[in-house]
């Protein structure tokens, strides 16, 4: 300390200065320059209780890098926009950032998805037409269904890479009675995924994996579930040195995320569906070392991987998709969470949380009585108010004859939004 502080005097000074402008200013260069890619996973099943209990080392170590965090699904709790934890209806929560009120997926059948909210790949292409996505799926429909390869309702949205398929492919599988093939097939999906992020590293990849949610409805909580997250986490582990391959040989910036669909019944661990705590405890496991405070005070929901990995690949979201998103950013600046709106009379109380308490901004409220979005329209909004953020709280003129009310509330970094039906739903619990 002591010979540094001589040193600095003088053109010591002059030299550290101008040195560490040039450090940091090749510092944020390089940083600017590095190609950032993602990967999501879904690994099907896996209450939180049960993930925190087996042992994965592989999925620790990204999480030290980056986060573990407890999360949730199934949408608002006895609300319009409740969710059935059921494995489609999670994915595509994920890949549109919005709960089934809107992307309209409400079982395995898939029958009929609204794909005017697009999914994050779809997000991505239209601004990045050259930038390449992959699925790698042991389930065909995710790539085929939800995602809309080649659909004309994605406008011929192509997905560049994918490998799925397995389970149509009884030749090479052989379906056994104890699924042992599920495991196989996840095991192809993953040398697939693995050999893919290194040699073509596909811009935004979806990895999903099924064999954990076999074992849990074969045999509940029990040895044999258990091991089918050891077997995960041993996938994971392949992923991620693909991932640090990419790193250290190209110099890209990956995100990772690792996350489930819903959990499991609380009686034996076999069921799901419904809304109680256990079967809406998820998880989410991610390199990112910077979430903001939302996540690390509040539990955060499937459906904010969708703005997160937007902010990530830096998307620009348009208005009138920012407006119908349930999710919020995990990193980056965050001005408001917590929206509750209340109808009673012909008044609507809403209420929000500044996340920062000394944020001295201010909030638009926008309203819409259509919802012509749904059906691929443009829905008008009108500016009821704007008012301080850290008054936490407005009452607005309702009319509530109107069938629907979309409230918008606008901060300065993110936006939040409720409905309310005519009648009124009750009131939120999440
Ligand atoms: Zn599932």
């Amino acid at each position: 300390m002591i010979e540094m502080k001589r040193y600095v005097r003088g053109w010591g000074l002059a030299l550290v200065l101008a040195s560490s402008f040039l450090l940091v200013t090749v510092c944020a260069a390089a940083q600017t320059t590095k190609k950032r890619k993602v990967v999501f996973v879904i690994a099907d099943g896996i209450p939180a209780d049960v993930l925190e209990k087996v042992a994965t080392p592989n999925m620790d170590a990204i999480a030290q890098k980056g986060k573990y965090l407890r999360a949730y699904v199934g949408g608002g709790k006895e609300t319009y926009s409740e969710t059935p934890t059921i494995s489609a209806v999670g994915y595509n929560s994920l890949l549109t950032g919005t709960w089934a009120n809107k992307h309209n997926v409400w079982d395995n059948d898939i029958a009929d998805p609204n794909y005017n909210y697009p999914t994050i790949f779809r997000l991505y292409k239209n601004q990045f037409p050259s930038g390449k996505i992959a699925v790698y799926s042991s389930w065909t429909d995710n790539r085929t269904k939800l995602v809309g390869d080649g659909m004309a309702q994605t406008k011929k949205l192509q997905v560049d890479y994918h490998a799925d398929g397995f389970e149509l492919d009884t030749v090479r599988f052989p379906h056994d009675k104890q699924r042992d093939y599920m495991h196989r097939i996840d095991e192809a999906v993953i040398d697939a995924a693995t050999a893919g992020i290194r040699q073509q590293a596909p811009d935004l990849s979806w990895v999903y994996l099924e064999y954990t949610d076999d074992m849990g409805h074969m045999y509940g909580d029990s040895e044999q579930f258990h091991k089918a997250i050891a077997y995960l986490d041993a996938q994971m582990g392949r992923l991620w040195s693909a991932i640090r391959y990419r790193e250290q040989k190209f110099g890209e910036e990956w995100m990772i995320v690792i996350t489930t669909d819903h959990g499991r019944g609380e009686n034996d661990g076999k069921d799901h569906g419904a809304q109680s705590d256990r079967q809406r405890s998820t998880w989410m496991v991610t390199s990112l070392a910077n979430v903001n405070a939302y996540p690390n005070f509040r539990k955060p929901g499937i459906v904010d991987i969708f703005p997160t990995i937007a902010r990530f690949m830096n998307l620009r979201v348009p208005t009138d998709i920012s407006r119908e998103t349930d999710g919020i950013p995990m990193i980056g600046a965050v001005s408001l969470v917590d929206m509750r709106v209340n109808g009673f009379q012909n008044k609507l109380d809403i209420e929000w949380t500044p996340l920062d308490p000394s944020d001295k901004s201010t909030v638009k409220i926008w309203v819409s009585n259509s919802n012509n979005y749904k059906s691929g329209g443009k829905d008008d909004y009108t500016l009821v108010a704007e008012v301080p953020i850290s008054r936490q709280h407005a009452s607005i003129p309702w009319h509530n004859q109107n069938p629907i009310t979309k409230i918008v509330l606008e901060g300065t970094h993110n936006s939040l939004n409720r409905w309310v039906m005519n009648p009124p739903p009750p009131a939120e619990k999440q």
